[in-house]
């Protein structure tokens, strides 16, 4: 029975791991449908993080030979720092933060955490340290407990308790008929959006990744919750490196750098008060996102 057992309970970690990292990146990129493209290349080696600084050098990316989306773009993070990027719709902020995943590798230049190209290491191990707090978390018909230890499935009841405290999630499952043990989901429970993207933050901290990589909410939360949300998305940010794939310029102004993406090349970096002083593109996408909110 043992030696039945062993290689099954090895294989269900496979292949919860496996799911896991196509569930991260299927609730940021809407992609589960697609097949990866990209494998371990041979003797590849595991991703060793020191402070997780994040460099993209002359990246070149099209997702198919016709149209170039990504231009020749040069970006550095360094480790514990938060970069923001914004731009109009369909730039190329979302396709940065697909190429640091690896889920498709560039055309041209090369994208490196702590000097190790993506390529180069497993994808286990690039996925394990980095983070992602999507736009809509992705609640599976299970608990509450169930679905905030997903971030890390061995994760004790303590642990999870501790990481919806930090999410500010934690009162609000107390409140509910069965606590933790509550089901979810389109089975369950409906979760307002503020209140899923909670359970995400959770996940996350549970997670523990050195690399965040945040693609901020376009899903209108009112400003309370947004601004409470923000809130635990900078403490989670403390002492991590953190990429925001910004839709709306309200919540990046204290980012450590802002970068303007426009078709597929950096236009413009700096802090937002910089940036407002140089009255160009960031300027200009800020003056229209305040009218579009006083009209709103
Ligand atoms: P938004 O703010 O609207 O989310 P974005 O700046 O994040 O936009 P991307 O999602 O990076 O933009 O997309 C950049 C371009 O790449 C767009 O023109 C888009 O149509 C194209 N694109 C995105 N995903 C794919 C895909 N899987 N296959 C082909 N083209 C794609």
């Amino acid at each position: 029975m043992i030696q039945i057992t062993m290689p099954l309970n090895f294989l269900g970690s496979v292949y919860r791991e496996i799911r896991q990292a196509m569930i991260d990146m299927a609730e940021m990129f809407n992609l589960l449908e697609q097949p990866s493209e990209v494998s371990d290349k041979s003797g590849a080696n595991v991703l060793n993080v020191q402070g997780g600084a994040v460099r993209f050098d002359n990246v070149r990316f099209g997702y198919d030979s016709e149209r170039e989306i990504l231009k020749g773009v040069t970006l550095d993070v360094p480790a514990g720092q938060t970069v923001a990027i914004v731009g109009s719709s369909g730039s190329g902020k979302s396709t940065i933060g697909r190429l640091l995943f690896r889920f498709y590798d560039v055309t041209g230049g090369s994208v490196s955490i702590d000097g190790q190209d993506v390529r180069d290491v497993t994808q286990d191990s690039l996925h394990k340290s980095i983070g992602v707090v999507p736009q809509d978390t992705v609640l599976f018909n299970d608990t509450i407990g169930y679905n905030i230890a997903y971030g890390r499935p061995d994760a004790s009841r303590d642990d999870v308790i501790a990481a919806a405290k930090a999410a500010r999630i934690h009162d609000f499952v107390k409140s509910l008929p069965d606590g933790y043990d509550t089901q979810v989901g389109e089975r369950g429970l409906k979760l307002s959006g503020g209140e899923k993207q909670r359970v995400g933050i959770a996940r996350t901290i549970l997670k523990n990744p050195p690399i965040l990589l945040l693609d901020e909410a376009t899903s209108a939360l009112d400003t309370e919750t947004e601004r409470s949300i923000q809130a635990q998305l900078a403490a989670m940010g403390q002492g991590r490196t953190v990429i925001t794939i910004a839709h709306r310029l309200s919540t990046i102004a204290d980012a450590d750098r802002i970068v303007v993406l426009e078709k597929g090349q950096i236009v413009e970096e700096g802090r937002h008060d910089d940036l407002l002083d140089q009255n160009g593109r960031y300027a200009r996408l800020w003056a229209q996102q305040a009218a579009e909110d006083n009209a709103a």
